[in-house]
């Protein structure tokens, strides 16, 4: 695909970044945005702590290319208070609330990738609406509930570009190995012709949009 290799402090800012990114998938994510980033801008909606923006940014850095990542900060719904991956150090007392912004933005000005990778804060759904530009790469790694799983794919997979990559990470195609609406993003992209699988690795599936028509 390529021989790009991830430069060792960008390696090590990664894998000890707070986050949910396994070291080989993060690589199969430099990976493909290598292969693909010098097309135009490469996208991530779900940021948190800003462990896979490190790959992407790494990559976005060698092709010429940036990464957007969107997220509320506020935290999906399974990892609020309560459910396994919380994370009791990211919640803001003073509102009550997680926010994982501080954090990404201390872990992005630490690997020094401040100009490749752009945060929007905001919801997923109404930042879609306002976007407009066709997209190299779009990673879905936001809500993994049925709803904020399902808007992120209607609202940005129109906006990869023909010859663009789809990634799409926890897919898990048996329900006792994880939640299911990833893996339902993924056979919906597959099952409407507009994408093809080019690689897989762990949770993270890649497509490569080859149609017009996504449904
Ligand atoms: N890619 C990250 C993990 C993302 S976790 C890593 O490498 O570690 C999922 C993120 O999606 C959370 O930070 C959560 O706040 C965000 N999120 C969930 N639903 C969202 C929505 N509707 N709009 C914006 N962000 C959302
Ligand atoms: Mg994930």
């Amino acid at each position: 695909m390529t021989d790009a290799t991830m430069p060792p402090d960008l390696l090590y800012a990664a894998e000890r970044a707070k986050g949910f990114m396994p070291p080989a998938e993060g690589l199969a994510l430099f990976e493909v945005a290598c292969a693909y980033g010098s097309r135009g801008p490469i996208c991530e909606i779900g940021t948190y702590c800003g462990k896979s923006a490190i790959y992407l940014g790494a990559a976005a850095r060698h092709t010429g290319s940036v990464v957007v990542t969107v997220d509320h900060h506020r935290g999906s719904e399974e990892i609020q208070p309560g459910w396994a991956h919380h994370d009791p150090t990211l919640v803001d007392p003073r509102f009550g609330k997680m926010d994982s912004l501080p954090v990404f933005r201390c872990t992005i000005a630490a690997a020094g990738l401040e100009d490749e990778v752009i945060a929007v804060v905001g919801r997923s759904e109404q930042v879609a609406a306002l976007w407009n530009t066709p997209l190299a790469m779009l990673f879905i790694d936001g809500g993994h509930a049925e709803e904020p799983a399902r808007a992120d794919y209607e609202g940005w997979a129109p906006h990869v570009m023909p010859g663009g990559v789809l990634a799409v990470h926890d897919v898990f195609e048996r329900p006792q190995d994880g939640g299911q609406a990833p893996y339902r993003v993924y056979r919906r992209a597959l099952d409407s012709g507009a994408f093809r699988e080019i690689r897989h690795e762990g949770s993270l599936r890649v497509l490569e949009r080859v149609g017009p028509g996504i449904g």
